[in-house]
């Protein structure tokens, strides 16, 4: 008999962006005059930067020839991306992580999905509330946790985001052994300041923890005094991972490529206590479960350090902000507070009902999109998140259907 893996019987299904796309399909149906507005992504709408298109193309017409025709790459990624990133993103700001620490991917979601599969099952893990879902459900299939109750699993350890601790987690008073931190923070919007990044380094230290550092977001930082990464604290690169992507970053949402950093002093530790460094576990691990991103998305990526692919890209992340400015402005100004979306795609908008019913008064009401808060965890009741990734024009006609309907 073949025996199901039964942790994943315990997955709750996932119904929040099947609920929503039913809600919107009945709401299509009872209107079909009406244009439905969707702030509710978590996708892009911007193409590729010209640089990335242009060193795409470049690298395609290699593969067609004799002399430059690639197979299979490294691994880890090929040198001149990990060098490019090594130097641009940590080395210019300071901080000393070397490319032979990098590792490419197609993926901040296989990356940040897989990464558990390096520890005992036996360790505590703690997870954001509200949460990228990623985190909870690889750790749930790993078997780390007890059965659903309510919105939450047993066992595994929530740290709440709530507007108290301006949606930064406070660490917690119990011992956690795998620490999830993602910032600028997806949903609510939130920034990290280095000092209360600087508390968890200090507790992971204490601990012998690790914090699984997600900056998908980083390129949306705007605010000088911001860390960009979690290596900019010191002693992290002893007690911490970090996760990146060119996402977000570039519009490689469909095009895949992200990278994992994992310096060479960070360990986990076998029951006897001894070291194990990460970096070679993950390395085994990728050799014998990854065969690396086509070279062509590698040269686009490693167009986006280009003086006029950081111009681009630059550029691109403008464009949302201002986006996520407006929505911060206007729908504040009718009275609804608002969250993060300044150094963020996302805010996080504070409706004063239960999120599906203001998801509901949403689409009514305006026609418009939103994720409901609950979706992302007991702490996102009362909330909803709105995407910055639409074009300035809907989101233009969002507000003002919504300061119509609200005001
Ligand atoms: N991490 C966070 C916090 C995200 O919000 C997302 C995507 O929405 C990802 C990772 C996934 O990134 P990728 O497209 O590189 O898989």
């Amino acid at each position: 008999m073949i025996r199901v893996n039964e942790n994943y019987l315990k997955l709750r299904a996932s119904y929040l962006f099947s609920d929503i796309a039913r809600r919107v399909a009945d709401y299509a149906a009872k209107n079909p005059d009406k244009e439905i507005i969707r702030l509710g992504i978590g996708d892009v709408t911007c193409p590729l930067p010209p640089a990335c298109i242009s060193a795409f193309h470049k690298a395609v017409g290699e593969m067609g020839s004799k002399e430059t025709f690639r197979g299979y790459g490294p691994e880890q990624g090929y040198e001149f991306l990990r060098e490019a990133i090594a130097r641009s993103d940590f080395q210019a700001r300071g901080v000393r992580i070397e490319p032979d620490e990098i590792f490419v991917s197609d993926g901040a979601k296989c990356d940040t999905g897989n990464f558990q599969e390096l520890f005992s099952r036996e360790i505590a893990v703690a997870v954001p509330d509200p949460v990228y879902p990623v985190y909870v459900d690889t750790n749930v299939m790993a078997g780390r946790s007890g059965e659903n109750c309510g919105n939450r699993y047993r066992g595994l350890i929530y740290l709440e985001c709530t507007e108290e601790n301006g949606f930064v987690p406070d660490v917690p008073k119990e011992r956690a052994d795998l620490i999830y931190l993602c910032f600028p923070n997806n949903p609510t919007g939130a920034t990290a300041a280095k000092q209360k990044l600087a508390e968890w380094v200090r507790y992971a230290h204490e601990n012998r923890s690790l914090i699984l550092f997600d900056a998908a977001y980083e390129s949306f930082i705007r605010d000088d005094g911001l860390a960009h990464s979690i290596f900019e604290i010191e002693g992290a690169s002893e007690v911490a991972v970090e996760f990146r992507s060119f996402s977000k970053t570039a519009g490689f949402t469909g095009t895949r490529c992200a990278f994992t950093v994992i310096p060479k002093k960070c360990n986990a530790f076998t029951e006897s206590g001894e070291p194990v460094p990460l970096r070679e576990l993950w390395l085994r691990r990728q050799t014998t479960k990854f065969n690396g991103v086509s070279y062509p998305v590698q040269r686009a990526a490693e167009a986006v350090y280009s003086e006029e692919g950081r111009r681009q890209v630059r550029e691109l992340g403008d464009y949302y902000l201002k986006n996520a400015r407006l929505i911060k402005e206007r729908l504040g100004g009718i009275g609804f507070p608002c969250f993060g979306g300044e150094n963020a795609p996302y805010i996080w908008v504070k409706g004063g009902k239960d999120s599906w019913a203001f998801f509901d008064e949403l689409l009514e009401r305006a026609g418009v999109v939103c994720t409901p808060g609950a979706g992302f965890g007991s702490c996102g009741e009362g909330y909803i998140r709105l995407s910055a990734f639409n074009t300035h024009e809907n989101v233009e006609r969002a507000l003002d259907r919504i300061e119509k309907a609200f005001k």
